[in-house]
């Protein structure tokens, strides 16, 4: 070794353990994708050619990959470069996916209760390919009594046109990705929407008396700054939508942030920290309810709480059905999980040899349903102990004697009789406390 070759001894970076590293931190499921399997996906048809279990809502979701550019914190299969043909052509195979289903026993003969289309960029698509698109659905798996019909939206993409088209097509839950009302904080985040776009097509959609419009922002952007969040929030009381969501920023390891961090071999996320973020939603929390909206969920405020509901939400959370389809939809039939294939011409291949696109899945124990549905409902703040005891003969009380204690000694909730509950600084950290009650080989696993 030469002189000039020599090591330099570097400091080792420091992690906190508030620092926004790269990894899942949001619980969509469990047990966690990652232990999803390639070889359960008979076990995935076997469960399509039985008869469901009567009084099992079902829902359709649908994901819609394209998008008019690739957000930096966006962790999704998305696609930029489609053209008119290749999204035709995904049109034509998710509705021969949605044919296959409604010929299956455990899907024939069933009405959705509720319909979710999101990506991706759902609002990416023309009005003549979402005429072609809901036809078609509505067709195989019928609307009429769906008590909600949800459908993502990046505002850019909405026209008066495209938006009367929805409301014709029975969307009932219009859901706008503000994310940021700054124009500068949007565009190095490489959202494709800009700030008067906004506005435009949320006063378009309320002219046209959409049922629910909810507005998502994300606390912890890319030069997010505290006197900036709170103008976000000022603005969105002024919009005045039915709902809002707020995420916390989390960064994956698919990002375009998590590439760039390591390759200037960063640990750290150039975003808010922890404590940073959670600190932002709740000062949103508090001037939602101050302005008279009610916190339902860790990410969600309502205006009017007997009126504003998330079906998707409460009837998934609570072990309904889902039909997931298209690329790399996930699922859940009578208790089994499933993903479809990741790819987009593997999935339009597999639909084209008439065969359903599914590429994992997995059916939980008894035990790792309870977990699942425990730890989703936790997430709106309060359950019952009693409803666990019913639908799964365990005492979650029993059960999870450990982890509830932990969270009682940690300050961030307890159990009042049948309620058990989280406080406000446990339902800011949700996703992290759901780990106590997982399973030990699943706990801090990758999520994906
Ligand atoms: S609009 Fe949504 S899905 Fe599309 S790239 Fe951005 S975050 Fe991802």
């Amino acid at each position: 070794m030469s002189e000039t070759t020599a090591p330099v001894t570097q400091t080792p970076a420091v992690v906190t353990p508030t620092d926004t590293t790269v990894g899942n931190y949001f619980v969509s499921n469990y047990p966690p994708f990652s232990f999803w399997k390639q070889e359960e996906t008979a076990v995935v048809q076997k469960t399509l050619e039985n008869a469901p279990k009567p009084n099992t809502p079902l829902g359709v979701y649908l994901h819609i990959p394209f998008c008019r550019k690739r957000c930096h914190f966006c962790y999704f299969r998305v696609y930029t470069d489609k053209d008119s043909t290749a999204i035709k052509a995904y049109i034509d195979a998710a509705l021969k996916e949605l044919d296959i289903y409604s010929q299956k026993p455990v899907i024939k003969g069933r009405k959705a209760s509720f319909v979710y289309f999101g990506g991706g960029t759902p609002s990416y698509l023309s009005v003549d390919q979402l005429k072609q698109l809901t036809d078609g659905m509505k067709q195989r798996i019928p609307w009429d009594e769906a008590e909600e019909v949800t459908f993502e939206c990046e505002p850019g993409t909405l026209t008066e046109h495209k938006l009367k088209a929805l409301r014709e097509i029975g969307v009932t839950r219009l859901s706008l990705g503000i994310e940021n009302f700054d124009d500068h904080i949007l565009e190095i985040n490489g959202r494709a929407h800009r700030s008067k776009e906004v506005f435009r097509s949320f006063n378009y959609a309320r002219e046209l008396g959409f049922p629910q419009i909810n507005v998502d922002l994300i606390s912890g952007m890319v030069e997010e700054t505290e006197s900036n969040w709170k103008i976000n929030i000022q603005k969105t009381i002024e919009l005045s939508p039915d709902s809002v969501t707020i995420y916390q920023m989390e960064i994956p390891y698919n990002t375009t942030i998590y590439k760039e961090m390591k390759a200037a071999g960063k640990l750290v996320a150039p975003v808010a920290d922890w404590e940073t973020k959670r600190g932002w939603v709740k000062y949103a929390f508090e001037e939602l309810e101050k302005a008279g909206y009610s916190i339902s969920s860790a990410y969600t405020a309502v205006k009017n709480k007997e009126k504003t509901k998330f079906i998707y939400r409460d009837k998934l959370w609570a072990g309904a059905d889902l039909l997931g389809l298209g690329v790399a939809s996930f699922g859940h039939l009578q208790g089994t999980h499933f993903q479809n294939l990741h790819d987009f011409e593997p999935y339009l291949l597999a639909l084209t040899e008439n065969k359903l696109p599914i590429y994992r899945g997995l059916t939980p124990s008894n035990d790792e349903r309870l977990i699942r549905e425990f730890v989703l409902q936790l997430k709106l703040g309060q359950v019952s102990a009693e409803y666990f005891t019913k639908k799964f003969g365990i005492n979650p009380l029993e059960r999870f004697a450990t982890p509830l204690r932990t969270i009682h000694d940690w300050g961030f909730g307890g159990v009042d009789g049948d309620r058990i509950f989280l406080n406000r600084d446990g339902l800011l950290q949700v996703d992290r406390l759901l780990h106590e009650f997982f399973l030990p080989e699943h706990r801090n696993a990758r999520y994906a």
